[in-house]
């Protein structure tokens, strides 16, 4: 494993959509290994293979509530529904946050790093990240969908 350099907003990677992974090849990986261990190096919440410069749609997510990283490969929003008001933030834009609107539940259909298919149910600060991360492999940050002003923060769990 080895860690991967973020790329920060401004970068024209992260304004580019993603292509899909059609196989889990020994490349793809290491490229999951290296975002996990990035993301956690970074004390990230989540991180999308964009932000590493891999136009791929892999993301990984863990919102330390002790169960593990969630790997998504090919992640789509099925469902979605409610919604849920709170600062976000990005490793892409570190030490800043801003107010960001989002669902309050999704239901998602991913593939797992061994390319097997599955659906997952989330809320809250789950529901928010998938949100964030699917987001990113469109091209898009959550600069682009901030309420008033994107603000400093200490260490806030970032994205
Ligand atoms: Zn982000």
């Amino acid at each position: 494993m080895a860690l991967r350099t973020i790329r920060m907003l401004g970068d024209p990677v992260l304004n580019k959509a993603c292509k899909e992974v059609k196989e889990v090849t020994p490349k793809i990986s290491t490229l999951i290994s290296d975002m996990l261990e990035t993301m956690y190096e970074a004390n990230g919440v989540g991180l999308a293979a964009p932000q590493v410069g891999i136009l791929k749609r892999v993301v990984t997510i863990d919102i330390g509530e002790g169960d593990g990283p969630l790997i998504m490969i090919n992640p789509v929003i099925l469902a979605s529904d409610g919604t849920q008001t709170a600062g976000e933030g990005c490793l892409s834009l570190p030490g800043k946050a801003g107010q960001v609107t989002r669902p309050n539940h999704v239901i998602a259909r991913a593939y797992n790093e061994k390319m097997e298919e599955f659906e997952i149910e989330a809320t809250e600060l789950l529901a928010r990240a998938i949100c964030h991360e699917v987001d990113h492999l469109d091209g898009h940050m959550y600069t682009e969908f901030v309420e008033g002003d994107i603000y400093d923060v200490e260490e806030e769990e970032e994205e």
